[in-house]
């Protein structure tokens, strides 16, 4: 099982509260932390059923696509991508990684106002394609990712052990919200009661609680597990980012966060999500009356930031001539 350790964050400090931050985002280099675990589930699956060509549904510049390009190459499965976009982005960030895995004839670009029918499509596509082939949606959101998914609950009751400590609260962000889902059922699982604050970055309340319900209709169809609604959905409380909150969005707030960071503790943050993250977790931490062992969640994501040179470099700029 992927395991990741945890150690005490600087960033955020409140007398009554002891705050940590889990690495996730050291389970790998190339691909994003938490999205190793859907995979150790999803690539199972793919080797199981003989699968050749997967065709993969995100945004140019997205972390699934990147990440998960790179272990089906290594697997022998062909990734073909369905891209949202009019024309081809400028080589730079995570497309230009992903441009170096997937050859142009692989990519295809599917305009913004045609973006809602893009699962018809690559499902047509897929049809037609020679050998066995699977159609992963954005973020990899899919049944066969949540028993890798459900691994970062219990990988966290592992780390309370090491550490003979029990975690009060967690904050974790959300895209298509599997990796929080997968945390939530797998703590249900073993009984474990927390209080879960999870930010959401590319959706409403609503639609995250219809998909924590059919993920977790899957679990009782699969494995009975029955958990009751209201049980289920104790204890977990939804945010939007205080700042640049619309998903893929940045500011000079969250550049200013990434270099705080960086000095404070060490740790290398991407402005998508685990910047994000951690302001949000700072400024809910110290306007409430939350205490006690808390955790947070670095999902990883570092690599984005090789999109973001420009901003980062006029943001210390900015820092360097202040402090002159
Ligand atoms: C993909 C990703 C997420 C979102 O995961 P979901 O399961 O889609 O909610 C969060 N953080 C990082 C760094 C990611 O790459």
């Amino acid at each position: 099982m992927l395991h990741s350790r945890i150690h005490p964050l600087k960033f955020i400090t409140k007398p009554a509260a002891q705050i940590y931050i889990k690495r996730d985002d050291e389970l790998g280099f190339g691909v994003t932390g938490t999205k190793l675990r859907k995979y150790q589930s999803l690539l199972h699956y793919i080797k199981t059923q003989a699968i050749k060509h997967a065709v993969l549904i995100g945004g140019a510049y997205s972390n699934n696509i990147v990440s998960l390009s790179q272990l089906l190459i290594e697997q022998g499965v062909v990734p073909h991508l369905f891209l949202r976009g009019d024309k081809p982005p400028a080589h730079k960030g995570n497309f230009l990684l992903t441009s170096l895995l997937v050859p142009t004839k692989h990519i295809y670009w599917i305009k913004r106002d045609e973006w809602e029918d893009v699962e018809n499509r690559a499902k047509a596509f897929a049809e037609k394609l020679p050998e066995a082939s699977l159609v992963i949606p954005e973020g990899a959101c899919m049944v066969e990712s949540l028993p890798g998914a459900l691994s970062l609950g219990t990988d966290i009751l592992r780390n309370e052990q090491e550490h003979d400590l029990l975690f009060d609260h967690i904050f974790i962000e959300a895209g298509t919200g599997l990796a929080a889902i997968g945390l939530i059922l797998g703590f249900k699982i073993y009984r474990k009661t927390v209080q879960i604050h999870i930010l959401l970055l590319a959706g409403h309340e609503a639609e995250f609680l219809k998909k924590l319900e059919s993920f977790h209709q899957y679990l009782f169809f699969n494995y009975q597990v029955k958990i009751e609604w209201d049980e289920l959905i104790q204890g977990l409380h939804f945010y939007h980012p205080n700042t640049a909150v619309s998903f893929g969005t940045t500011n000079k707030q969250v550049f200013d966060a990434i270099i705080q960071i960086a000095r404070h503790d060490g740790i290398l943050t991407d402005p998508i999500y685990s910047a994000k993250l951690l302001m949000m977790a700072k400024h809910t931490i110290l306007t409430s009356d939350i205490v006690g062992n808390i955790l947070i969640i670095h999902s990883g994501g570092g690599l984005a930031l090789m999109g973001f040179q420009e901003q980062l470099a006029s943001q210390l700029q900015c820092i360097i001539e202040k402090s002159s």
